[in-house]
């Protein structure tokens, strides 16, 4: 959870959710390493990585934690969700089905988290425009009906990934300052 050290530090535990395959991990590595892997069954060991990010002059480390897969068996467990303050909902825009599904990791992130937890909509892939099968209108309008922040990203060409991440973490500040 977040931590306040000398009033100056703070540590944000940050969650990412959502389907198998639509590029959580891909995410965390383009944020934290600049990094992309192509191949989709490198599981990266860790269970998060942290990440310093300036807000107001002031150093944020954000922790930000990814699945190691067992999201494709339903099985995120509560401590995954254990003291999150933010989270990544992410579909692949590619793919109506984990569109579908951002419902249902909404519902499982209310369940394990009581507090206020920031919330950003991510429709990720957005290179991949050709193949495009969830309009930038539709993922708009879901994080309005459910109070989201909204944006469409590409782990692979980097669009809109820092901002991301910067998004919630700015957020997530401004909630408890
Ligand atoms: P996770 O299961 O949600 O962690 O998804 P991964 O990060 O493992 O990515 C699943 C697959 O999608 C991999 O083959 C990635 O290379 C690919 N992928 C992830 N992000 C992007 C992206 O922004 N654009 C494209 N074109 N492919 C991506
Ligand atoms: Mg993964």
């Amino acid at each position: 959870g977040q931590e306040q050290q000398d009033g100056e530090e703070y540590l944000f535990k940050i969650v990412l959710i959502g389907d198998s395959a639509v590029g959580k991990s891909n995410l965390l590595s383009r944020f934290a390493r600049n990094e992309f892997d192509s191949n989709s069954k490198a599981t990266i060991g860790v269970e998060f990585q942290t990440q310093a990010v300036e807000i107001d002059g002031k150093e944020v480390k954000a922790q930000i934690w990814d699945t190691a897969g067992q999201e494709r068996f339903r099985a995120v467990t509560s401590a995954y969700y254990r003291g999150a303050v933010g989270a990544l909902v992410v579909y692949d825009i590619t793919r109506r089905s984990s569109f579908d599904s951002v419902k249902r990791w909404l519902d499982e992130l209310s369940i394990h988290c009581d507090t206020a937890v920031a919330r950003m909509l991510v429709g990720n892939k957005c290179d991949l425009e050709n193949i495009r099968d969830v309009s930038t209108e539709e993922g708009k309008s879901l994080a309005e009906e459910e109070g989201l922040f909204f944006m469409e990203t590409s782990a692979l060409d980097a669009t809109n990934v820092q901002t991301a991440f910067e998004i919630v973490i700015r957020e997530i500040h401004n909630n408890i300052s």
